[in-house]
């Protein structure tokens, strides 16, 4: 029997609109279904279709017509979920909406929306009738849309368009409201969130636990796609004990996910012909692409607490047996007539090219066009090789090699694609064009017949691809260097406790003449080259907007900076040679491809005698403090909602800056 939440509570992606559609929909039903979810959001600015785009607006508020909407579907009548069962665990939680409360300047806080929920969530009853029970609708709004600028631009895994403050379940309001607190929040209410976090992991536990693993039943996608939401802030929280208790959640979620058959294209359509049913375009599109979007974001957080936490990875590319993504366009397409009007321009094609063939040695292999995120799941792929190699080396050291050379040309191919993307992205338009297919890719909110659109995508992929490089250039270091090690020599440099010391100091030598060996070889220099990109990579994307808080960045760009402050000085304190003196030849890294120049070729492999310069400045142990004491700074501001980075950045401040 199937007890999850999704048999109960009403779903947050295009799973939204299952609710209200009857078990066996008619076309009918199904437009008035979705016309109902499908609502442009009043005057919230990334989700509203100037018109043009879309003629038929839709006003939901006037639809609703109480202003007390719980986790129901919003349409006043029982939930006839797809395939539920019919039985209630538990009374449905109830959050009350206040529509009355139009004044933009509400006096309403984070802090009380937090209390509310919280209070939901565990059932507590009102301590006294004075107590704020509601939260008003013009607050949520604000909330979701902030939520949708920020988290979900890195992390699209509910399909944002039917989001719906009034009419989706209470644990999908609690996971938004966290998720935006957090980023945008007073640091004083982080424990508050952090209390509504565990609450929902601990449900979502509970009710994965109790799922029936019996793949012909209907698979509780929202829950689904709540605990990968809770799984992935707790990871964007960057604090460890809280990303420790998210990592079971996990486990059990990609458990479900595998054993279900949600990795195979041909399960998802069994799944939806058996039980939801229709052949309403945007109800097919909907039911099938969001579990393109759960593989896509469970295998990237995965990667990243893989490389976070050095341990190997639970998911390979390589069981991703589903078709490419659509374009964020048709992800986001907000309102049903831009539905359709994408639908004309989106390359349908990329559906029937699978995630597992990917490879950036073909990347004309890819229909109408490799884009940003195909790139990214091919890096994704890499960090498994990359993690099997290290254990590799030690057996097999000359198999080891070639494969090493392999996964950096690859690597190397993949940055060049990323600049050929981003040159293509600004070349005139000709209809059909690669061109046109990346701009259109990136539509959002707004329409391809506004006079601003071209603008808007074109920092969208921007946007995107600043977030790719980071990742790429993580993997070259890794490939290159062993930051754990590192890091046990030059930021822990007391032996455990319970080592023997002689022992210990034995230890200690050998890791230390592994470092210095690594420093003189090519591997120090390329990994060296990869850690003062990061850096030019992190300032090339300030640049869009230097006012953009860190918050905007994915921690993926926190991690990366810190393993290339750890790279630069293991590098510096070893190579003994000081490049300061202006007659030794020096080639200069100032731009992200610079590694694939000739002159940075022939330093990383013959290295003596010459040397590098960063912007200008030589790379030697006279200038390492200022170089790490820019990055540590950049750490420290980001430890405000990635707290890793605060600890990094202290320890670098304190074991090398002493300050
Ligand atoms: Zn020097």
């Amino acid at each position: 029997m199937l007890r999850c939440m999704t048999a109960r509570l009403p779903p947050m992606s295009l799973a939204g609109i299952e609710p209200v559609i009857p078990v066996m929909p008619t076309k009918q039903d199904a437009v008035e279904a979705i016309n109902a979810r499908y609502v442009p959001k009043e005057g919230s600015d990334p989700r509203e279709e100037p018109a043009g785009d879309g003629p038929v607006q839709f006003h939901h508020h006037q639809q609703q017509q109480s202003s007390n909407v719980g986790s129901d579907s919003g349409s006043g009548t029982p939930t006839p979920t797809l395939g539920s069962p019919g039985i209630l665990a538990a009374e449905p939680l109830f959050l009350q909406i206040d529509e009355n409360d139009t004044d933009p300047h509400v006096n309403f806080s984070r802090a009380t929306a937090l209390g509310i929920l919280y209070r939901i969530l565990t059932r507590k009853p009102l301590a006294s009738p004075s107590e704020p029970n509601a939260i008003p609708r013009t607050w949520l709004s604000k909330c979701i849309d902030s939520y949708l600028k920020t988290f979900h631009a890195r992390w699209p895994i509910c399909h944002a368009p039917v989001i719906n403050e009034a009419t989706d379940s209470v644990q999908v309001i609690a996971t938004i409201v966290i998720i935006e607190s957090w980023l945008h929040g007073d640091v004083k209410l982080k424990d508050q969130i952090l209390r509504i976090h565990e609450c929902l992991v601990k449900q979502f536990y509970r009710e994965l636990n109790e799922c029936d693993m019996d793949p012909t039943q209907p698979w509780p996608a929202d829950l689904y796609q709540l605990s990968l939401l809770n799984v992935v802030f707790a990871f964007e929280t960057g604090k460890d004990s809280v990303i420790r208790q998210s990592r079971m959640l996990f486990s059990l979620l990609v458990s479900a996910l595998r054993m279900n058959g949600c990795f195979q294209e041909d399960a998802i359509e069994t799944q939806r012909l058996t039980h939801y049913p229709g052949d309403f375009r945007p109800w097919i599109f909907g039911t099938t692409e969001r579990w393109k979007r759960i593989a896509t974001c469970a295998f990237k957080v995965d990667t990243y607490l893989s490389i976070l936490y050095g341990q190997p990875p639970l998911l390979r590319r390589a069981e991703l047996e589903l078709g490419l993504t659509s374009t964020f366009a048709m992800w986001n397409s907000y309102g049903i007539m831009v539905f359709f009007d994408r639908c004309r321009s989106e390359p349908w094609t990329r559906g029937n090219y699978n995630m597992s063939q990917l490879d950036v040695r073909k990347p004309e292999e890819v229909p109408s066009g490799i884009l940003p995120e195909d790139i990214q799941l091919c890096l994704l792929g890499l960090w498994n090789d990359i993690w099997s190699l290290k254990k590799e080396t030690a057996v097999n050291p000359d198999i080891a090699a070639l494969k090493k050379a392999d996964l950096y040309h690859k690597l190397c191919l993949a940055l060049d694609q990323l600049d050929t993307i981003v040159a293509e992205s600004r070349k005139p338009l000709v209809v059909g064009g690669y061109t046109a297919t990346i701009l259109k890719s990136y539509l959002g909110g707004e329409s391809s017949r506004s006079p601003n659109w071209r603008q808007d995508v074109t920092s969208r992929l921007d946007s995107c691809i600043h977030n790719i490089r980071p990742l790429l250039l993580l993997l070259i270091i890794h490939l290159h260097a062993d930051i754990r090690r590192m890091r046990e020599l030059y930021l822990c440099p007391n032996p455990p406790l319970q080592m023997d010391p002689s022992a210990a100091s034995r230890a200690w030598q050998q890791n230390m003449l592994a470092v210095q060996e690594w420093a003189l070889s090519p591997d120090g220099r390329t990994a060296v080259v990869a850690s003062l990109q990061v850096w030019v990579a992190y300032k090339s994307s300030l640049l869009m907007d230097p006012s953009q808080p860190a918050y905007c960045f994915d921690p993926i760009f926190y991690m990366a900076l810190s393993a290339a402050a750890t790279v630069l000085w293991a590098w510096t304190m070893n190579d003994e040679a000081c490049v300061c003196d202006p007659a030794i030849p020096k080639s200069d890294i100032a731009h992200i491809g610079m590694h694939l120049q000739p002159d940075i070729q022939s330093w990383i492999r013959g290295g003596s005698g010459s040397g590098i310069s960063f912007w200008g400045q030589p790379v030697c142990r006279c200038h390492v403090a200022s170089n790490v004491a820019d990055w540590a700074e950049t750490l420290a501001v980001a430890g405000k909602t990635w707290e890793i980075a605060a600890d990094d950045a202290s320890m670098f401040r304190g074991t090398w800056l002493n300050v």
